[in-house]
């Protein structure tokens, strides 16, 4: 019998929808994974780099971002996380899940999001003022519900303020789902008269930002897309697996029978494929 819905998150929010199964190993039996696929680490290790940098900003230059010298500041660290990310897949704790793939690839891209970072976020936030490094979403509450979540990065200027999310996979459409739950739990934390919510995808060319702001009918229309979430949530009397392309991604894949059957049908598909994932974070 499921348990009552006392927090959500936007991450929780996505993985119900993608699989109620996957819901229950991960969130409510808490179960062990058996591994994590490399796209979730590629994820995590960029947003750790990028939060190095603004941590140590934070702590050095007042809070106030500069001019980066250094175009390649991050390649030690993305050196270093590397070979852990090796390590982890030699381990098998990490897997690498297409078929046609190898660390090589994923390096390349975690190069890629840090290039266009530097390139294209870091002179955009010269001298805006540090707020928030990885900050939580503070008591922020929708249908009853508190809501969960990680704020990248939050700055301040010319009295505005700015959150920013990094994205390191492709657009999806619980972006804005994401979006504005962000938007209104800072706007409740930090209680600035213009608040700005921006998503960076880090992995694209050209126009690789999103800035959103919402208002009141905005807010309303979210508590009621939560609360509907909430009433289905509880509503089941056992999370059912759905099986998908995504189950050769999920953590629990060996441990689930009728995610096993279905790969055993349709093996992991392969770069070229093209099938959109909605991977990373
Ligand atoms: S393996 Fe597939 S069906 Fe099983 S829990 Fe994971 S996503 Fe759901």
């Amino acid at each position: 019998m499921p348990r009552k819905i006392t927090r959500l998150s936007a991450t929780k929010i996505s993985t119900f929808e993608q699989c109620p199964k996957y819901f229950d190993f991960q969130y409510v039996k808490r179960v062990d994974r058996t591994f994590t696929p490399v796209e979730w680490e590629v994820g995590s290790i960029v947003h750790d780099i990028i939060a190095r940098l603004f941590k140590q900003i934070k702590g050095r230059q007042r809070g106030i971002i500069p001019r980066l010298g250094n175009p390649d500041w991050y390649q030690p660290l993305l050196v270093e996380a590397v070979a852990g990310l090796k390590q982890q897949i030699d381990d098998k704790t990490i897997r690498v899940v297409r078929p046609d793939e190898e660390l090589s690839s994923y390096e390349g891209q975690m190069n890629s999001a840090l290039t266009t970072f530097t390139a294209t976020v870091l002179p955009l936030l010269e001298n805006h003022k540090i707020i928030g490094v990885e900050a939580d979403l503070g008591r922020f509450h929708l249908a009853g519900v508190q809501m969960d979540g990680r704020l990248d990065l939050i700055t301040q200027s010319g009295g505005n303020l700015y959150v920013h999310d990094w994205k390191t996979g492709g657009r999806r459409d619980e972006d804005e789902r994401q979006a504005k739950i962000y938007y209104f739990a800072s706007k409740d934390k930090y209680r600035q008269p213009a608040t700005t919510f921006s998503l960076y995808y880090l992995a694209e060319s050209g126009d690789i930002i999103l800035s959103h702001t919402y208002d009141q009918e905005q807010r309303a229309e979210l508590e009621s897309e939560i609360s509907g979430i909430v009433d289905r949530m509880s509503a089941l009397d056992e999370y059912h697996a759905q099986p998908s392309v995504l189950c050769h991604w999920c953590p629990y894949g060996p441990q689930c029978e009728e995610g096993t059957a279905h790969m055993g049908d349709y093996p992991a598909p392969s770069r070229k494929d093209q099938i959109d994932l909605g991977l990373g974070t």
